[in-house]
């Protein structure tokens, strides 16, 4: 590979907390202290075995004396994932709910009748994304990042690129990496700008080609590419978000994307607890730490 200048900076949110760090650090602050105002002692949500919003609510709940009840996709398991295992250690009360169900999670007449299951409860979606979400990851810059030209991250439900969007400045440009399969991305970014009122001062432009067949799909380029960025770099990266936002950027600076000496940041989101399930479900043996 010819080299190229360009300078790139990464944001380390998987340093941030043991457990419950990353990108969802920031979408479940003002959450949980809503959830405080409005005096729940119960927090409920969804998410599948590997979920890194699970793992994430299981330890936060744990940390504030929040109970936390777990909606988990499917049926159980012969065994607990390591994602489960942990948040049942947390205290997390662990539920399955049906596909079908689960597909529905977001209609009255579901969320009625987990009320009827469990009683009250402060609710967080699958995920993590509500206006809430959205405020916290406006948190992520700080003033110093503001001198950097791009801002690069990962895309599952789009909450977080959502409040870089909100919190870029006009010489910036946001680039997302989507992690899913799909141009619907493009709408749904749009759609969660315009929900809640964002007006960008920053550009921002959307990656669709990154996602390696789907998420949580992947392919041996990818792996490869990750241990390489691993054994030089000597900081882990989860195959699931930050292996394709990486990749993608590596591949935009291959392909001379950015102007020369341009300043790119790429948001560590974290995610990292996932890997442990990751290699277990497909014999890999990517590095966590
Ligand atoms: C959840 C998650 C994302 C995606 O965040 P969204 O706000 O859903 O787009 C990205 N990276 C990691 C590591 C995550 O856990």
């Amino acid at each position: 590979m010819t080299s190229k200048k360009v300078n790139l900076y990464i944001k380390r949110l998987d340093l941030i907390h043991p457990t419950a760090g990353g990108n969802k650090y920031f979408k479940l602050l003002y959450n949980l202290k809503e959830a405080e105002i409005r005096s729940h002692k119960t927090i409920l949500t969804f998410g599948g075995a590997y979920s890194n919003h699970i793992y994430s609510t299981a330890a936060a709940c744990q940390a504030l004396g929040l109970r936390s009840i777990g909606i988990i996709r499917g049926e159980a398991g012969k065994q607990l994932s390591p994602t489960l295992e942990y948040a049942k250690e947390c205290g997390m009360s662990l539920h399955y709910m049906d596909r079908e169900t689960y597909r529905n999670k977001q209609q009255a007449e579901v969320v009625e009748n987990l009320r009827r299951q469990f009683g009250s409860f402060y609710l967080i979606p699958e995920g993590g994304t509500n206006k809430l979400a959205i405020k916290g990851c406006m948190e992520i810059l700080r003033e110093e990042d503001h001198r950097m030209d791009y801002i690069g991250a990962a895309i599952g439900t789009g909450g977080t690129l959502t409040g870089l969007i909100a919190s870029a400045r006009a010489s910036q440009t946001v680039l997302g990496i989507s992690s899913l399969k799909g141009e619907f991305i493009h709408k749904e970014i749009a759609c969660l700008l315009e929900s809640h009122a964002i007006e960008p001062k920053a550009k921002y432009e959307l990656f669709t080609d990154y996602h390696f067949g789907g998420y949580a799909k992947y392919k041996q380029e990818l792996i490869e590419f990750m241990r390489e960025f691993t054994d030089q770099n000597g900081i882990p990266l989860d195959p699931i978000y930050t292996g394709k936002l990486f990749y993608g950027i590596y591949d935009l600076i291959k392909k001379d994307y950015f102007h020369e000496h341009a300043s790119i940041l790429l948001i560590h989101s974290g995610g990292l607890q996932g890997i442990e399930g990751f290699n277990m479900r497909h014999q890999e043996n990517l590095r966590s730490s």
